[in-house]
């Protein structure tokens, strides 16, 4: 019988997870399928229970059902648990077990970046559902400082006061993260500013950028945002978001089947939907 796996979000159209996954299907010659589903807010909870019934292996949990969903699960993984979202689930005989690889893929998607976290000053510019995310995650990893900026600084104040790691750790508004950006090794855009129709936008100037920082983007369309190109012109190394896509997804394939996928074949088809190289 075909295992089947899904991903539950609302719009849930654009999501790029099906063909990441069913082509991981096909490679591993797996007799498996990835559906994407619409669920209505009030609906999830049947959604949920559906998937449990169908004997679902696994599934992904999108906008925005990332934190409603927590309720209707059975056991919740200690990181996505202080997060307080779950992007993954794993069916274990009926059990259902709520993951987070949004921020582990992030930091996973680092490697090929920096080799020694806990050696950095960081900056995350945005307090919303991702940053938090990545924030936890890389507080857990010991860096020397990780700063966020955020339009609504009380958002940022709230995840620094919420983040059960110990981190040094300033709420800025975007002009202070502005005015001190020379300090940051890594900074990282969380934000949605950047993406259509505001490609032209970015959240803070990098006038005082650090030229041996690394800036990332978690936005991959488009793939280079104003930020990318700007600190690139200005001598900056870059990152955009799909080594934080495709890792998520591939830590997400590691918790449903033991196996860590094949990352660069992932890389490559997702790059190939968004009409990139
Ligand atoms: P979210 O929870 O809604 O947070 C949005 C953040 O953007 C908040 O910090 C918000 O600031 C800020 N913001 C929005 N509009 C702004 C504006 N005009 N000026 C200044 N700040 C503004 O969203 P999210 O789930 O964290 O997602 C954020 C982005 O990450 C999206 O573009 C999403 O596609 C991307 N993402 C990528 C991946 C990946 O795998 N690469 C994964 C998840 C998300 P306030 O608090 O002041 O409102």
């Amino acid at each position: 019988m075909k295992k089947l796996f899904a991903v539950l979000g609302n719009p849930i159209g654009h999501s790029m997870s099906p063909v990441m996954h069913n082509d991981l299907f096909s490679l591993y010659n797996m007799n498996a399928v990835y559906l994407p589903f619409q669920v209505k807010e009030e609906e999830l909870k049947e959604a949920v229970n559906g998937l449990r019934a169908l004997g679902a292996v696994g599934f992904n949990v999108t906008v925005p059902h990332k934190s409603t969903i927590m309720p209707f699960l059975d056991e919740i993984d200690e990181l996505a648990a202080s997060i307080g979202a779950v992007n993954t689930v794993v069916n274990q005989n009926g059990k259902l077990i709520g993951y987070n690889t949004d921020g582990l893929g992030f930091l996973k998607g680092l490697d090929e970046y920096v080799t020694k976290i806990e050696d950095h000053k960081i900056l995350v510019i945005g307090a919303g559902g991702a940053a938090r995310a990545i924030y936890f995650t890389l507080a857990k990893e010991n860096p020397v400082q990780i700063d966020i900026a955020n339009r609504t600084v009380e958002k940022a104040v709230e995840l620094i006061t919420e983040c059960p790691y110990s981190i040094t750790s300033r709420a800025l508004t975007l002009e202070e993260a502005g005015n001190y950006l020379g300090e940051y090794d890594l900074i990282i855009q969380t934000t949605m500013i950047g993406m259509e129709p505001n490609t032209e936008e970015q959240p803070i100037s990098l006038e005082n950028i650090n030229k041996q920082a690394l800036v990332c983007d978690i936005i991959y369309n488009p793939l280079e945002t104003s930020i990318l190109r700007d600190a690139k012109e200005r001598g900056a190394a870059v990152q955009n978001g799909i080594n934080m896509f495709v890792y998520q997804g591939a830590l997400a394939f590691e918790i449903w089947t033991g196996r860590l996928p094949d990352i660069q074949r992932m890389k490559e088809n997702v790059l190939r939907q968004l009409g990139g190289k």
